[in-house]
């Protein structure tokens, strides 16, 4: 069923066949469903410090670290760099308001059923995430128990360029020591896919938020599916095209 796209990918970088030894997942959006809590809170944080920042903005730039977030509306809106503590006074108050709203995220419909599937097929997981949400990361072994551990988890303390930079992901196929036709990414953000594709791997764009399907096929998604429920039915196609 999607031979076609695995064959166009395999074409266009040149590599010999996709053999999934590793599969990479971003965080909000893919794992959790945090980004409706994500979005609301940059909205009234940005607009507190005089930024025009929309829903739709903030999926745009979603993938981002809140510094890079920052700092790009900062040049966009008013021609100059964000100091580092209007960076910090920024994203803390991002951060309050999405603590305020409460409750830890719910993790995605199937996230879990689809690790552990991936899991027991003996591939490697790893988590490659623009978030420094302490509170979110701490909740991970709770929510998908035995997957994640600092060994296979790439955050926006770990890199000097966040996303849309290839760094995250070139890191993580470092960490699990797989080459780029070895390793498989699950994303939901234009920027997520854009640089997944620019550390040259197969990327599968779920598109849980308000976007167009277009939009993340125009940033280079080989596939785009509507859920982690869709992507864990089809799972077993996917990695069984030769
Ligand atoms: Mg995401």
């Amino acid at each position: 069923m999607f031979d076609l796209e695995i064959k166009k990918f395999l074409q266009k970088n040149n590599y010999p066949q996709l053999e999934i030894r590793a599969v990479f997942f971003d965080m909000d959006g893919v794992l959790y469903d945090s980004m409706p809590a994500h979005s609301a809170a940059w909205v009234l944080a940005m607009a507190q410090f005089g930024f025009r920042f929309t829903t739709n903005d903030c999926y745009m730039n979603e993938g981002r670290t809140g510094e890079d977030t920052i700092n790009e509306q900062m040049k966009l809106q008013y021609g100059r760099q964000a100091t580092p503590d209007e960076m910090s006074r920024i994203y803390k108050l991002k951060t309050k308001y999405f603590e305020d709203a409460g409750g830890a995220p719910q993790p995605m419909p199937f996230a879990n059923e689809l690790l552990q599937k991936i899991k027991r097929q003996k591939r490697r997981i790893a988590l490659v995430t623009g978030s420094g949400q302490a509170s979110l990361l701490s909740n991970l072994q709770a929510d998908f128990p035995d997957i994640f551990s600092t060994h296979n988890t790439v955050t926006a303390f770990d890199v000097t360029r966040g996303k849309p930079d290839p760094e995250p992901y070139l890191l993580a196929l470092s960490k699990a020591g797989v080459k780029q036709h070895q390793a498989m990414v699950v994303e939901n953000a234009p920027l997520g896919v854009q640089a997944a594709k620019a550390a040259g791997l197969f990327t599968i764009a779920v598109n849980t938020g308000t976007l167009q399907d277009k939009v993340l096929a125009d940033f280079g998604a080989d596939i785009v599916l509507s859920s982690i429920e869709e992507l864990y039915n089809k799972w077993d196609q996917i990695v069984t095209v030769k």
